[in-house]
This record gives C-alpha cells, structure tokens and sequence, in this order.
C-alpha cells in the first residue's frame, strides 16, 4: 500500500496513544519502515539514529534474529497458556526465577502485567488488598513524586503528577498526593545535593504527617523521573527517600520501568544505593519492546500478608488473560541472555559514561540551560536566557519545533513539556553512535536559533 493511502487510513481510523487528535489529523503519522541496531528506517526512507529506544524501551537495539527465533519457536510449540486455575508455561516460570535472581534483596514474588501502566495498577490493587486483610484498612493513600509518572491506567494516571493526564479526567483522591522531585536545576532551597535530598525527605515527612501515616499506603518512586523531564537525583537520594518510608511505615515501591535493565548503568537503578524496595513495577526493557510484558515483583511482606490473610478460600481477584504470555515471557529470556552474555550490559555500562561526559559538551549551547544524565538516561532543559532560567512560553512552539528539525537532522528525541530534551539511546550504542546523536542535537539546537518564533523570546 502506498505511504499516501496509509497517511489517510491513519487519520480517519486510529486513535494514538498520548495524540492531540486534531493536531495529529492535521499533521498526519509519521511511517516507521525498518530499523537495524541504533537506526530506523521512516517509509521515506529517511534514515535516523534512535536517540529514544523507541519509547525508552528497545535496550538491546533492533534486529536481533535470536529474538525473533525464541518468540517464532515458542509460537510453534504453544503460543498461548493462562496462567489462572494454576496454569502455567516453562518460559513464564523460568522468567519469574529469574527475574526473583535479578531483582534486589527478597522481591521473590512475581505477578505479569502487559506493561507499565497495568503493572502500577496491579500494585495499587494489591496494596489496597494487603492493608484491607492485614487489618490496616485505612491506610489508603498514594504519594508520588511531582512530576512522576506511573501510567495512565483510570486510578496509576492519578498517581502520574503531570498535568495532560489530569486535565477532564476523574480520579478516586486517594492517588493524588504529590512530594518534591529532585530537582536540583529549579530547587528553591539550594542546588547542592544535600539540599535537594533534604528538600525531598522534608516533603515526604510533611505529607505524610498532613495525611496521618494511618491513612497512608505507599510512596511510588521513579529512581529517575522520566516523563516528567529526565530529573537525575544526587546520589544517596534514593536511599533516602526509602529509608525515610520505612520509618514512616509506607510501603516503597520503586517504579524501574524506564530505569530497569541497564538504563542508568546496573541492572536495576536500585541496586547503586542498596536499595530494596517492597515492591519493584518493570517493564520496556525487559522485552525491549520486542513483544508487550510488564512485571510487579513483590517483596515478602506484601506477599505473606496477603496469601496467609486472604479471606473466602483465599482468592486473590486479580489477573488478566495474558499475564504471564509464553511468547512474551520467551522474549524476555532471550533479551535477559543479551543483557548478559551478549554483553549489551556492560556495553551499556561502557558507552553511558561516555555518553554522560559527550552530552556535557552542549552545556555551552545558548539555548541550554541544564544537561542532566544517569548512564544512557538524559535530559537537557532549554531556556529562553542561561542567567535567569527563563523559560521558553508555549507560543514559542518549542517541542514541535525540536522534533521537527531533529527529524530532518536524522535524530529521534523527545521533547517534553515545553522545554525538556530527552534522550534514551539504545544499550547497544557504539561511541561513534553516540557522537552521531550529539552532533545532530547540536545541529538541531543551533537551528532552533534561526526560527522567529524562538528568536522572539532570546
Ligand atoms: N512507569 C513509568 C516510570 C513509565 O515511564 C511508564 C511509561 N513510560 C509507565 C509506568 C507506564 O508504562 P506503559 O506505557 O508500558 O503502560
């Protein structure tokens, strides 16, 4: 079928996901052909290095035929089992042990959600069912962090504090309690990282004292926060933030969806602070986008308190018909075999502290105000002027303009809020790759500084 005919059955048929829909009818979807390691290919034929994995997602790059023969091969022997009525697959099980192996400290327990989204819903249900049984019934608030996401299930969007996913939509008011980001860039009581630690631990205190800890649940915690703009905590941040919960007596659970497997460097962004949490949400690079699968691994705790208090012959009323999905399951072995004996870890590792120092180098740009990075994890804050930390306004067309000329300069990013670069190239990324990707946000930063309407605002 012609790209043109494709274009028009795209307006009339699908809804994307997080679209302005009167936007996208007018602007019209961009074809994604092929890709093959760091590159996509557009159904133009244009030619573009992957700066965002996809959707932060594709860790271990595009084009591995070991994956696509474990997802063929278990397709042929048993493409679907449910994992109700104590059903099972070999690859699910295999995939729960190993996940159990990888995740830190006693998270033995794993339940299989599609993705992100339904993993932190199927936290916010089991939270609730813990504390109901364990007799604890009001303890039902959720903290998150400002400008943390979570997903945009009906209640996980109302934990996610940004605005576009609040706006003409209802929430239960249990979701919606918010404590200070790490953001030491715009932090009023200082930029160095005790401050910013204490800015957050103080705020963690306060609302959970505004709430009374009897009527609190959980504090969900991004160890970088993504959506919201790439905000890279000092270190020591983390294990503050979940120590000051365990005295507080709220569960933590730790949202490594964008973080896990490799992202910033470890595995899991906990495990560079000792952290253990009581509950850990993943998803993206497990299968690195390979075939949909999420996953909420579950710590003693949570898990003994529900199966030893569960009333009505102990019935947990949760699931879906995929979780656990074999395919999936049987992708996610084989991603979990090239983090590790593929090397794409400890590629990972190799080229995110190159690619943390390279980034620094556009802190000279004019329109930069902040690059911020954790391992293969960046943001650059753009500002209308360096000294004052003036921001771009709306009409600026800011985002619209990065990702446009970003797109014609052969590089994919995202442009978040108004003024926010993010960058998630792929684990497998060689340093001259990385320098291809800078090269061409310097190229796209400089040209943001001919257009009128950026210009009007400098
Ligand atoms: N949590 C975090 C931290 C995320 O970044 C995302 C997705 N970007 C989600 C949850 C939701 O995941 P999904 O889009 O797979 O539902």
């Amino acid at each position: 079928m012609t790209v043109n005919s494709l274009e028009a059955l795209d307006r009339m048929h699908w809804v994307h996901p997080v679209a302005n829909w009167a936007g996208h009818e007018k602007r019209g979807v961009t074809i994604l052909k092929s890709a093959k390691g760091a590159f996509i290919t557009d159904a133009d034929g244009h030619e573009l290095i992957d700066g965002f994995a996809g959707l932060w997602c594709v860790n271990v790059g595009y084009g591995h035929e070991s994956i696509v023969e474990a997802a063929a091969a278990q397709m042929r022997e048993l493409p679907y089992a449910t994992g109700y009525f104590s059903f099972g697959s070999e690859p699910t099980i295999l995939l729960a042990a190993k996940l159990a192996e990888l995740t830190p400290g006693d998270l033995n327990h794993i339940y299989f959600s599609l993705g992100g989204s339904d993993a932190i819903d199927g936290a916010l249900r089991l939270i609730q069912f813990y504390y109901n049984v364990t007799g604890r019934p009001t303890k039902k608030a959720i903290l998150s962090l400002e400008r943390g996401y979570h997903g945009s299930s009906s209640t996980g969007a109302g934990v996610t504090a940004l605005p576009a996913f609040h706006a003409n939509f209802d929430f239960p008011s249990h979701v919606r309690h918010y404590v200070a980001a790490p953001y030491a860039y715009r932090n009023p009581t200082g930029s160095d990282d005790a401050a910013v630690i204490a800015a957050s631990v103080a705020s963690l205190r306060a609302k959970v004292e505004e709430l009374g800890a009897d009527n609190v649940a959980a504090f969900f915690c991004e160890p970088v926060v993504g959506s919201g703009g790439v905000i890279v905590p000092p270190k020591g941040w983390l294990k503050a933030m979940r120590d000051t919960a365990a005295e507080l007596d709220i569960l933590f659970l730790a949202d490594e969806v964008i973080t896990g497997f490799g992202r910033t460097g470890p595995m899991f962004a906990c495990e560079a602070e000792g952290v253990v949490p009581d509950m850990m949400t993943m998803a993206k690079g497990l299968t690195s986008g390979y075939a949909p699968l999420g996953a909420l691994a579950i710590g003693e705790k949570v898990y003994k308190g529900i199966k030893d208090n569960a009333p009505d012959g102990g019935l947990v009323g949760h699931g879906q018909t995929y979780s656990g999905h074999p395919v999936s399951a049987a992708v996610a072995l084989e991603v979990l075999r090239l983090y590790d004996e593929g090397g794409i870890l400890a590629n990972g590792q190799r080229v995110g502290a190159y690619f943390e120092k390279k980034l620094a180098t556009l802190a000279d740009h004019p329109l930069v105000g902040e690059v911020r990075a954790r391992g293969l994890l960046a943001g650059i804050e753009l500002v209308a002027d360096k000294a004052s930390k003036e921001k771009f306004s709306r009409a600026a067309r800011l985002p619209e303009h990065l990702f446009a000329r970003g797109y014609a300069n052969g590089v994919i990013f995202r442009a978040f809020g108004d003024d926010i670069i993010g960058l998630a190239p792929p684990l497998c990324c060689s340093e001259s790759e990385i320098d291809l990707i800078v090269a061409r946000l310097r190229q796209t930063l400089d040209d943001m500084l001919a257009i009128p309407e950026v210009k009007a605002e400098l």
